[in-house]
């Protein structure tokens, strides 16, 4: 891990080069993790030249000096935005930040306490750009989160009946994923049946499972901070032609989209390849959103899979391929598995069937 750290400070240095400043101000929770470990609420990083800062608080002391022993710790009392700035404003700087990662109120009071003497760089995503390739031990990390997901998926699948409330089932998710050693879930499991299912992203209900309804599930776990994120729709009873229907056409634009995935593809070329394989069963115009995602310390994170993204994939990147189909009024499918970027193609690392499962 240390090791880690010194190679991911070394390259956001450079990054911080070549974005024409000379220190770095890192604010969101995934990115100071990255470059320091350390894991409390409230931290904020300045990263300079010859020296790492972590401005944290003092309900984080202990942790800070035991997590990150390479960064020098300023704790602060109240705003840590204003800590930093009075920090900087001894000296001229030239700091790069992610304007998205600083709310309105955090950005006057570090500029105002910084002063006229610091320029502030705009240098979005920098450090989301450093994270989109992963290290083989992200992977062996990622890999190990989606084998527990693919777990936790099929025992659901496995006690869906009707009568039971999408939030019963939500509960057994959060419950089995931590029972096989996730930290949590990467986000609130979806559990949506019936016509609910046509909404990508809905949240639990206690509605009841019905008779002869689609059941979309996504649910990821959390391991060791990074996620997995995976997707499977079910039908109860015996699905009805148009559905069976709908559900190979996803199933296609499933696969060619995750044959697409290699080195040097375009994002958005594998986002093409789901749409026409859509567009084939004329269900285009249902699939209402992107086909994916990167996956790492958060669960939706560099590279996008959507429409005109120009970034090439790069080996170790890890994305997720999730195409769907919603239909207001019916019913939605969608299936989401994650795949590694390799040298040569691409990895599976969520394997479990994919073929329709009728209850
Ligand atoms: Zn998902
Ligand atoms: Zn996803």
């Amino acid at each position: 891990m240390r090791a880690d750290i010194q190679d991911r400070l070394q390259r956001a240095r450079e990054a911080t080069a070549r974005a024409g400043a000379d220190g770095l101000l890192v604010a969101g929770a995934a990115d100071v993790f990255y470059l320091s470990a350390f894991t409390g609420d409230a931290g904020l990083l300045l990263i300079e030249p010859s020296k790492v800062t972590l401005f944290t608080d003092g309900r984080f002391a202990t942790q800070a000096k035991a997590e990150t022993p390479q960064s020098k710790l300023k704790l602060i009392r109240g705003s840590l935005s204003v800590g930093v700035g009075q920090h900087l404003s001894a000296g001229r700087h030239k700091v790069a930040y992610s304007p998205s990662q600083l709310n309105l109120a955090s950005w006057q009071a570090l500029r105002r306490a910084a002063g006229p003497r610091v320029r502030w760089r705009a240098a979005e995503g920098l450090v989301a750009g450093l994270r989109a390739r992963k290290t083989p031990a992200e992977v062996d990390t990622i890999r190990e989160a989606g084998r527990i997901a693919c777990e936790v998926m099929e025992e659901v699948i496995g006690m869906i009946r009707p009568g039971l409330a999408e939030l019963d089932l939500a509960a057994e998710i959060g419950y089995r994923l931590r029972r096989k050693g996730a930290s949590g879930e990467s986000f609130e499991a979806i559990v949506a049946a019936g016509p609910r299912s046509a909404l990508p992203h809905a949240r639990p209900t206690s509605r009841r499972i019905g008779k002869n309804e689609l059941v979309v599930l996504d649910l990821g776990a959390i391991l060791r901070r990074y996620c997995s994120d995976i997707t499977r729709t079910v039908f109860v009873g015996r699905a009805p032609t148009r559905l069976r229907r709908w559900y190979q056409a996803v199933q296609e634009a499933q696969a060619a989209a995750r044959e697409c995935v290699g080195p040097g593809v375009a994002a958005g070329d594998v986002d093409a390849a789901a749409r026409r394989a859509l567009d084939k069963h004329r269900l285009g115009r249902y699939f209402v959103h992107s086909t994916g995602h990167g996956l790492g310390l958060e669960v939706h994170e560099e590279p996008r899979l959507a429409r005109g993204q120009e970034r090439r994939l790069e080996s170790g990147m890890v994305v997720t391929i999730e195409p769907g189909v919603y239909v207001e009024g019916t019913g939605g499918i969608r299936i989401e598995d994650d795949v590694l970027v390799t040298a040569n193609g691409s990895e599976l690392l969520t394997r479990l069937g994919r073929d329709l499962l009728e209850l």
